[in-house]
């Protein structure tokens, strides 16, 4: 990677007035957390299944404890896992606002520990951390992720289930809008960790670049992605995010 390239994008991010980070499963890769699609090779018993099939409306009604135990058990891996320097990094800017693709609790998390916990962190895909009625009655619930209830049903009689988004389901819409939002009217989008190929999560790049923001794009793997206002940095979020930020902290 070129160092033109990095000092190119340390810049943009010193001129943002409205900055927004975007990001996906390379943000939290280096805390330990499985990536969604590798799923666990360590695990004997959980490798068996397929993630597609688990995560959905069908795998749920046809085996809800199945699938209440898988989730059980990603919340126990993630109970264990703690923010990574690009969390940390990203923690500490003040007036940010990050919209991610992850489940976890990663950014919250660091924005804690930074004392920056006023930016507002949007869950595309939604959380582990809440469980809701999968007969959409409306109730909800905070899941403590070292001790997360089995299967159970909700008063109104209908199975309690993560609150994540499934195969086949739509984002939740406020959420969505929100995001929406914060792509048109942000200066500086950095995409972090995330390959950003499936709707409608992808066009919040270009909606951002059609509405003249910058983009930086952080990823292990090349997107190619191209344009004049994009600038891309190989590389693990670790490591990056905190050169980016080297003059900003
Ligand atoms: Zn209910």
């Amino acid at each position: 990677m070129s160092r033109d390239r990095l000092t190119a994008a340390v810049a943009k991010i010193a001129h943002a007035s409205n900055p927004v980070s975007f990001s996906g499963a390379g943000l939290s890769a280096e805390s330990g957390i499985a990536t969604f699609r590798e799923g666990s090779d360590e695990d004997a018993l959980w490798s068996r299944f397929d993630p597609q099939q688990l995560a959905s409306q069908e795998g749920f009604l046809a085996a809800p404890e199945t699938v209440i135990d898988w989730y059980n058990w990603r919340r126990k891996t993630l109970a264990g896992a703690k923010p990574n320097d690009a969390h940390v990094s990203l923690a500490k800017q003040p007036g940010w606002t990050h919209i991610t693709q992850n489940v976890d609790n990663l950014l919250e998390q660091a924005l804690e520990i930074t004392g920056i916990d006023s930016s507002p962190v949007l869950h595309l895909h939604g959380t582990l951390l809440k469980d809701h009625c999968n007969a959409e009655c409306g109730y909800e619930e905070l899941i403590d992720l070292h001790q997360a209830p089995p299967l159970r049903q909700c008063n109104c009689g209908g199975y309690m289930r993560p609150s994540v988004v499934w195969f086949g389901e739509s984002l939740p819409a406020q959420i969505i809008q929100s995001a929406v939002a914060q792509a048109e009217k942000t200066d500086l989008m950095l995409v972090v960790g995330t390959s950003a190929q499936v709707y409608p999560a992808a066009g919040l790049i270009e909606i951002a670049v059609s509405n003249g923001a910058e983009v930086i794009v952080v990823n292990t793997e090349c997107h190619g992605r191209t344009g004049a206002r994009v600038t891309e940095l190989v590389g693990e979020a670790g490591k990056l995010l905190p050169e980016l930020f080297a003059d900003s902290c």
